[in-house]
């Protein structure tokens, strides 16, 4: 498996992104730059941090050590809720590029909208400079509600390229993402595998669906985000895990085999609230 065999989308902004990257959600800072070079060696090239995971500087070396052409990279960062406002971005932006060790990054998102402090409209304004300086190729969004994305379409100028949510097979939100989609904006899948706080096993049919194609649940699961249309980097320390979720096109999953995940929506929340979470 290359890197060359995963698919690209392309955002409404016109730019393009791996639809299969790699997450480092809560690896160990002491450990994101093994992590990273391993994920790198096997054949990710899109990954996706953000400044409150706390190992940018990881992701960082790992690029510089790794001597992969940066524009064959998609690098994702992500504004916390603390940095939230009319200025206060440009700094925290700043700071992340400063630990990644990079000028610029392919993707920064607004990590949740935090709707109580009502910051989030002067924020993406703020992105919208970041953006206009070329320091940041696209900009998204990440947690956000139809009630979020409507507010920021009816006062900005910027449609965002992502809203990256929780969704897996028993919380696939389509409601949230078919809205989107009607309105340009490509949805990204966190918490793709359930986080493993579930187990994706239980699904109804899943386990024989796995069996049908010779492969994994997990990678059963990875095919069927891709086949919706979702762009997906789930994550992991081990070597042989990134290998097995990154070998998921040598299978396709049937119509009748969508329709079966599709009844595994169990509306099975696993992550926070979006409407109440950093308030
Ligand atoms: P995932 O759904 O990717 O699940 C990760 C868990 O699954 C880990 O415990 C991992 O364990 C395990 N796992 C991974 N692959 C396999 C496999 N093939 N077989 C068995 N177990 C496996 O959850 P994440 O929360 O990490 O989501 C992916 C990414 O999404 C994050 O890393 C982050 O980049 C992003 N994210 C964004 C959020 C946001 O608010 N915007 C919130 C949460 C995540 P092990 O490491 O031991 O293999």
């Amino acid at each position: 498996m290359t890197a060359a065999t995963v698919p690209t989308v392309t955002l409404n902004d016109g730019n393009r992104i791996p639809q299969l990257g790699f997450g480092v959600f809560k690896v160990d800072p002491a450990e994101t730059q093994r992590v990273v070079e391993d994920a790198l060696e096997v054949g990710y090239r899109h990954l996706d941090t953000a400044a409150v995971y706390g190992n940018e500087e990881g992701v960082g070396a790992a690029i510089a050590g790794s001597g992969i052409p940066r524009e064959e990279l998609f690098v994702t960062t992500k504004l916390w809720n603390t940095d939230q406002g009319a200025q206060a971005p440009f700094a925290a932006f700043d700071a992340s590029l400063d630990r990644l060790g990079l000028d610029r990054v392919d993707l920064y998102l607004i990590h949740w909208p935090v709707p109580a402090r009502g910051l989030y409209l002067d924020t993406w304004r703020a992105l919208e400079r970041i953006a206009a300086s070329g320091r940041a190729r696209s900009i998204g969004v990440s947690n956000f509600q139809i009630p979020h994305l409507e507010a920021l379409l009816a006062a900005t100028a910027t449609v965002p390229a992502v809203n990256q949510i929780e969704v897996h097979p028993a919380f696939p939100q389509r409601a949230l993402r078919e809205w989107a989609a009607e309105r340009g904006i490509r949805t990204e899948s966190w918490g793709p595998l359930g986080q493993g706080k579930y187990d994706l096993g239980e699904l109804p049919g899943l386990t024989d669906i796995a069996a049908r194609h010779g492969v994994t649940i997990p990678q059963v699961v990875l095919r069927w985000h891709l086949q919706e249309g979702l762009i997906v980097f789930p994550k992991t320390t081990s070597r042989e895990r990134m290998r097995e979720n990154l070998d998921v096109f040598g299978f396709e999953l049937s119509t009748e085999e969508l329709e079966t995940l599709r009844a595994a929506d169990e509306g099975r929340r696993v992550g926070p609230d979006p409407d109440t979470f950093g308030a």
